[in-house]
């Protein structure tokens, strides 16, 4: 497979440098959802203005989002405790 965001080769959707950057995507997410009660769309588009984020997460935010938009309220991480 080659990684969504950028073509490289990758074992993944994502290459090394982009999986890790959804990883903490997702693990920020948790954080800012109990703050500030953010949906995870809405979420990937703060990442996309946040002068503090780095590129590579922007990239995937990016990807993300165009590609898979998702529902209002979803969550990435599977829901455990319903
Ligand atoms: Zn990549």
């Amino acid at each position: 497979m080659n990684c969504r965001v950028c073509g490289a080769r990758a074992e993944g959707e994502f290459c090394e440098m982009h999986a890790e950057s959804c990883e903490n995507l997702q693990r920020n997410y948790e954080a800012w959802k109990k703050s500030m009660g953010l949906s995870w769309a809405d979420y990937l588009r703060e990442i996309q203005k946040n002068i503090y984020a780095g590129i590579w997460v922007k990239e995937v935010a990016q990807c993300l989002l165009s590609s898979n938009p998702p529902k209002e309220g979803n969550s990435p991480v599977e829901a455990s405790n319903i």
